[in-house]
């Protein structure tokens, strides 16, 4: 089915992660991962708007259980189809504050001048506002949930150790997870905490947000392998440039967004290794 932008939505086929969870793709550009408990069914974040955020809704009305969201970030393409939830929607107080404030504001004028479908998006926060991480007990999981800075400050990822899964969100992506931008030095060593934290899980399966769903955590490791060699390379460069040379571009050639947000992530590594 076509979704905003006219992004088509797919239910992916289950390519041997655990069965209670489903993965919704639109487009190459967001997934979402709906979780079946014995207690009740998470919604790990709600994709782009009203027509994407209703097939949702629709899929896990059909299993007739409580339905709880969890809002991982307040970027748009993770939160937008809140309104068509009724129930319990969590997030992070400051996932709120975010929503509510200038930065939720100005996402939706700029994507509502790309996109007449983003016209019908009502911004919606978490209406269960988390201080901190917290666990839900679904029976026969436990899904947990951890506070993980880097790319966004109210970042939540989701753990569930019964079946060694990790849902890290947006921190980590192919080809690197893109950093917040707020205080360079602060978000670097942010990112790279998060990071070494999911790598000292068990994880069997790897759900995405922003890459295909994956066996292990090779993406995890390197990911934070690209962080680690910038904030080092950044140290030992006398400039922007120097530092842009010894450290390339390495994503795939026709991804632009990847290209200039790598050049942003080498400014702000360099200046937070130059004070
Ligand atoms: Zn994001």
């Amino acid at each position: 089915m076509l979704v905003e932008q006219d992004l088509s939505l797919e239910l992916l086929p289950n390519g041997g992660w655990d069965s209670r969870i489903e993965v919704v793709q639109v487009g190459d550009l967001v997934r979402s991962h709906l979780i079946y408990t014995e207690n009740f069914t998470v919604v790990y974040d709600t994709l782009l708007g009203p027509l994407s955020g209703a097939f949702l809704a629709g899929r896990v009305a059909e299993r007739g259980k409580p339905v709880l969201v969890v809002d991982s970030h307040s970027d748009w393409d993770h939160y937008w189809g809140n309104q068509c939830f009724s129930g319990p929607i969590l997030g992070l107080q400051l996932t709120a504050e975010r929503i509510l404030g200038r930065f939720g504001r100005e996402e939706l004028v700029k994507k509502s001048g790309e996109h007449p479908s983003y016209r019908a998006v009502k911004l919606v926060p978490p209406n269960v506002r988390l201080s901190g991480e917290t666990v839900l007990d679904g029976g026969d999981l436990t899904l947990q949930l951890l506070h993980t800075p880097g790319h966004r400050p109210d970042h939540l990822a989701l753990y569930i150790p019964e079946i060694r899964t990790l849902l890290p969100g947006d921190a980590v992506e192919t080809p690197f997870a893109l950093l917040d931008e707020s205080s360079p030095s602060e978000d670097l060593k942010q990112m790279q905490s998060t990071l070494q934290r999911f790598l000292a899980l068990d994880v069997d399966w790897l759900l995405c947000n922003h890459a295909p769903p994956q066996a292990g955590k090779d993406l995890v490791r390197s990911n934070l392998e690209f962080y680690r060699r910038l904030v080092t390379l950044a140290d030992l460069s006398d400039s922007v440039e120097s530092l842009m040379r010894q450290f390339p571009y390495e994503g795939p050639e026709d991804a632009d967004f990847y290209r200039q947000d790598h050049a942003r992530i080498c400014k702000a590594a360099w200046a937070a290794a130059h004070p």
